[in-house]
């Protein structure tokens, strides 16, 4: 169970894709609106970005066109391109908890600020540690705030560290 979930939010960087042919949706599309404002509800400070996580991800993705995507791979949770700034987030993720679709989302939005994946291969990328503060590492801290350790522990175990 925990192992589907986790595969099912691996997501894949690109860097140099081109535009999508789909159709951009706004900022806060209907699919995604919902986890924005649960995200913005809660007063909590993150500890490794330092501040609450509505405003920051908010900023972050500012800059970034979001496409519903249902092509996706159903083993792909979301699809970022940092060159081209779009975020692929697939319809069927609204039949996740609004805690484990935050999560991801705070995952994607920590790659627009800049940190990429620093270990792994291109179907498995993982982050070498913690103290990194890369996208794992947010979501994995995030997911323990929220009362998932077992989702958090499965990710530090699988990826963190690059085994
Ligand atoms: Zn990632």
């Amino acid at each position: 169970m925990a192992a589907r979930l986790v595969v099912c939010w691996a997501c894949v960087v690109l860097a140099g894709c081109g535009s999508s042919p789909l159709a951009p949706s706004t900022f806060e599309p209907a699919d995604l609106g919902p986890v924005v404002a649960y995200l913005e509800a809660d007063p909590w400070v993150h500890p490794l970005l330092g501040e609450t996580l509505g405003p920051w991800v908010r900023r972050q993705l500012s800059s970034v066109r979001i496409y519903l995507d249902p092509t996706l791979p159903a083993d792909v949770g979301a699809r970022a391109s940092l060159t081209s700034r779009e975020l692929f987030w697939p319809p069927r993720n609204t039949d996740l908890s609004l805690t484990v679709q935050a999560a991801a989302l705070i995952h994607e939005a920590r790659h627009f600020e800049g940190y990429l994946h620093t270990c792994g291969t291109a179907g498995l990328q993982g982050d070498k540690t913690m103290e990194e503060r890369g996208a794992f590492a947010i979501q994995i801290v995030y997911l323990e705030h929220k009362g998932e350790p077992s989702l958090a522990d499965w990710l530090r175990r699988n990826y963190i560290g690059c085994h």
